[in-house]
């Protein structure tokens, strides 16, 4: 595809983040495409698993209705009730399927759209402003989401257009997505950061929405087919879910045979607590912790497998 057409072409973003150390080598700025095909419970990203753009309610930004009807007002299709204590609900029956005018009257925040449409052009414009650090760091850009290659042709075009403007890149995929995306992306990728959370298939399929058998057939399609690519293999450590040394000997057992793979653990975080109750989702983990002793027990069941491919996440 030509450099104009991939400076045009459109996707679904909510969120751009800069200056993160966690999601590839050096300094980066990570571009978040909306649209996942799991459903993790542990997910800390719920807004970005719907293909769509969807409203959310920060009720402790909210003026409340005592003071402010803004939104109220810019609303055509009746989807905000006032309720008795001055906040609002959202009637998610009615909402939606408008330009959301609701959250563009907002002078607070408590109205919020994860979701914009942005073209390739405008995404890297943000990406540049940080090219400095990327040069002395050699980091660069990461595409992460929800899943970024469910939207194939938009990653595409941005992961080409950043390969034309000598940007760094990286991906951070769940694995569950077209094969011939993932070969596409894969020509133009630095690094990639793919995650594997359970061999067990039916195990994987309660927890996540999917079984795994397609996630690790594209593993080893990216292994195979583009050994000059560094992987990072992730594993989020969940707890009721994959915390234990035998869940974790069974991945490093599976990522041994890819020499130049290396493999990292995520201890499991609540951070994404908050968004579910601004979407009226309930947080599916509830308040489960991960037991803090755990980790150290399940580097060593990764080490003996995998040696000094094991690193520790920064
Ligand atoms: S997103 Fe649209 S339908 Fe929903 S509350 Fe806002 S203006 Fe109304
Ligand atoms: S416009 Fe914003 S601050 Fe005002 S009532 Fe609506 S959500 Fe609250």
């Amino acid at each position: 595809m030509g450099a104009l057409e991939d400076k045009q072409k459109k996707g679904l973003v909510f969120n751009i983040q800069k200056y993160s150390v966690h999601d590839g080598p050096g300094i980066r700025t990570i571009v978040f495409l909306k649209g996942c095909a799991l459903s993790c419970r542990w997910c800390s990203n719920p807004e970005s698993q719907k293909r769509r753009p969807e409203l959310a309610y920060n009720v402790g930004r909210c003026l409340t209705l005592n003071k402010c009807v803004r939104c109220l007002e810019a609303c055509a299709r009746g989807a905000l009730i006032r309720q008795d204590d001055g906040t609002l609900r959202i009637d998610r029956d009615r909402c939606g399927d408008c330009a959301m005018s609701c959250a563009e009257a907002c002078p607070a925040q408590g109205l919020i759209v994860y979701g914009q449409e942005r073209t390739v052009d405008d995404v890297l414009k943000v990406v540049e402003q940080d090219a400095a650090f990327y040069t002395r760091s050699s980091g660069g850009l990461t595409l992460s989401g929800g899943e970024p290659l469910l939207q194939g042709e938009f990653a595409a075009a941005i992961l080409r257009e950043a390969r034309r403007r000598r940007i760094k890149t990286a991906v951070e995929t769940c694995g569950m997505a077209s094969s011939d995306t993932l070969r596409e992306a894969a020509h133009y990728l630095n690094y990639v950061l793919f995650d594997i959370k359970h061999m067990d298939t039916a195990v994987h399929e309660a927890q996540t929405g999917v079984p795994n058998g397609h996630i690790l057939e594209n593993f080893r399609i990216l292994a195979e087919e583009f050994p000059d690519l560094p992987i990072l293999a992730r594993t989020p450590v969940i707890p009721g879910f994959n915390d234990t040394e035998e869940a974790v000997a069974a991945i490093a057992t599976f990522l041994q045979p890819f020499e130049h793979v290396r493999y990292e653990m995520l201890p499991y975080h609540r951070l994404g607590t908050q968004k579910y109750h601004f979407l009226d989702r309930t947080p599916p983990m509830g308040d489960v912790t991960l037991d803090k002793n755990i980790m150290p027990r399940l580097q060593r069941a990764a080490q003996a497998v995998l040696h000094e491919r094991v690193q520790i996440p920064r």
